[in-house]
C-alpha cells in the first residue's frame, strides 16, 4: 500500500488520526497531518481505508498493487 496526503486540502480534523495512529499525526503548529509513513504494513491497510473515508477533506488518497 503507497498512501498519499494532500497538506494542502487537509482542514486539521484530526480524524486519520483516530483512525489509523501508527500512520498519520498532526503537526503542532497548525494541526495539519503529517504521514509518518508513505507505505505502511499490509496489516494497517484497513485503518487506513477509513482513516481516508472519514477525511472531511478527502485529503487521503491510496493505491494497492
Ligand atoms: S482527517 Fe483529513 S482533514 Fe483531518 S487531519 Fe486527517 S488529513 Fe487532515
Amino acid at each position: 500500500m503507497k498512501v498519499l496526503l494532500d497538506q494542502d486540502k487537509c482542514v486539521a480534523s484530526g480524524q486519520c488520526v483516530v483512525a489509523a495512529e501508527a500512520v498519520f499525526d498532526q503537526r503542532d503548529e497548525d494541526g495539519v497531518a503529517l504521514l509518518l509513513t508513505d507505505e505502511p504494513p499490509d496489516d494497517q491497510a484497513g485503518d487506513v481505508k477509513q482513516a481516508a473515508a472519514v477525511c472531511p477533506a478527502r485529503a487521503i488518497r491510496y493505491t494497492t498493487d
